[in-house]
């Protein structure tokens, strides 16, 4: 046996980041958790980055890395796009915040009413989880009913209403901090149910019903076909309002969204990430006779107030003109989402040639992958729904004792997984994903050896 396969993947992955280990050390003192998003979490330590460009990203201990965190899926178009470090660095030097209005929130708006379906009119917020809890407040005003509807496992930032329901078997599970009064303002509706939609939404209490529309964490949870289709006719005979969170899928499914791709047209949209090209923003947009309630001199007489330091400042809107205008060209994800379709063949194949039980699958851009299960159709090609898996076992992925030696074993290869789980651009090319189904196989040899498999 070499000196190399005496070695765990956890303490190659230790020694050969001494300098994301300090750093860690230092985080811990000063950061609950040592991270700043539960989701970058990792054992024994994250790694700290330095740098980034096009797929790639170096870490403080001078390793490159193919990226899919791709900035938790807000960079469509790679790191460091130059079109968008152009406009940021122009902006930059004629002044980040205005105290007022300018004239770059009004290309932007444009932009973005012009490439979703849905949406007549556009307010802007600093993030997704702002934009939710607008929607919500919104679909709740308009409509002059309490309830909003979503479904378990569904994410959609993290305010009170949005965290109800996060994890899909959870239910009785309260969030800490979040209030019971809450609680009874919102219906969980069992995952992918129509049945229970359509008697839940007859009460005609419900204000809007909000989903993910390419299903629950980005297609983690596929929708069934025809489920959007149907969701609109209940939504609509029932007075109740349809709001599709494209935080994700918003320019990432298609330059319109999955809206635009399904040809479903919710009555209100959200959006974030990819909206502003890789900086904080986002935004609630839909039909006009909704977002009035934010006008001053609505017909209702009661205005929605919206104050918010940093809405549409004017860096993040240069940033969102120049990304859009890129996004705009459907190039852009056809790339992203064939070297998707390659990357999660190439798992399937790696994982079948391997003899190991798991799987990976996903739609568009995106892919997941779970060790440690086997699925009813792998056949060493690209799966779209996985066959056979309960939603819950789908939404958990990866249980800690597989999940986490194949980050670091990818990671000690040079691939950034993300949390097993990620993203392509338009920057990856066909031999990142070559590299990265390489490393992905050796990983798995590597972890049989260690007897992770059991
Ligand atoms: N909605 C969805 C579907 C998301 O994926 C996210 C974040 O990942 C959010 C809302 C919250 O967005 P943000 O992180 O910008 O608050």
């Amino acid at each position: 046996m070499t000196a190399e396969q005496a070695r765990t993947i956890e303490q190659e992955y230790v020694e050969s980041h001494p300098s994301s280990a300090e750093n860690y050390r230092r985080a811990v003192a000063a950061i609950p958790r040592g991270v700043t998003h539960d989701v970058r979490f990792l054992k024994p330590f994250p790694l700290y980055m330095t740098r980034a460009l096009g797929s790639k990203k170096w870490d403080v201990d001078g390793h490159e890395i193919i990226d899919y965190a791709m900035g938790h899926g807000a960079l469509i178009l790679g790191h460091s796009n130059p079109a968008v470090v152009e406009a940021v660095s122009e902006q930059v030097h004629r002044g980040t915040h205005y105290g007022g209005s300018h004239e770059l929130e009004v290309e932007w708006a444009s932009r973005v009413a012009n490439l979703v379906p849905s949406i007549e009119s556009v307010e802007f917020t600093s993030s997704g989880t702002e934009a939710t809890l607008m929607a919500m407040r919104l679909a709740r005003a308009f409509t002059g009913r309490e309830k909003i509807m979503k479904f378990a496992g569904h994410f959609h930032g993290w305010h009170d209403y949005a965290i109800v329901g996060e994890q899909i078997s959870g239910e009785a599970r309260r969030a800490p901090g979040v209030p019971p009064q809450i609680y009874e303002t919102m219906v969980v509706a069992p995952n992918n149910d129509l049945d229970f939609v359509a008697k839940r939404l007859a009460e005609r209490d419900v204000a809007a019903v909000i989903l993910e529309p390419s299903g629950a964490s980005y297609a983690t949870i596929p929708l069934p076909e025809g489920f959007l289709e149907r969701l609109r006719e209940l939504t609509s005979e029932t007075g109740t309002l349809l709001i599709f969170d494209e935080v994700i899928t918003g320019f990432r499914w298609s330059p319109g969204g999955k809206q635009a791709k399904v040809g479903v047209t919710p009555d209100m949209t959200t959006l974030a990430k990819i909206l502003a090209g890789g900086l904080p923003g986002g935004a609630v947009g839909g039909r006009a006779d909704i977002m009035e309630l934010l006008d001053f001199n609505n017909e209702t007489g009661k205005k929605i107030g919206h104050p918010g330091t940093y809405n549409a400042n004017p860096v993040s809107a240069a940033a969102g003109n120049a990304a859009l205008s890129l996004v705009a060209d459907p190039g852009v994800q056809q790339h992203a989402d064939a070297l998707a379709k390659q990357l999660r063949a190439g798992f399937n194949q790696a994982i079948v040639a391997q003899g190991v039980p798991g799987f990976a699958w996903g739609e568009s851009s995106a892919f997941h992958t779970m060790l440690g299960r086997e699925v009813g159709n792998q056949s060493g090609g690209d799966i779209h729904t996985p066959q056979g898996v309960p939603a819950a076992e789908l939404k958990a992925g990866s249980p800690a004792r597989l999940g986490q030696p194949l980050q670091l074993g990818m990671l000690n290869l040079g691939v950034d997984l993300f949390h097993g789980g990620g993203f392509t651009s338009s920057a990856h090319t066909p031999q990142d994903i070559e590299r990265t189904v390489a490393a992905f196989e050796q990983t798995l040899a590597r972890m049989k050896r260690e007897g992770l498999f059991g």
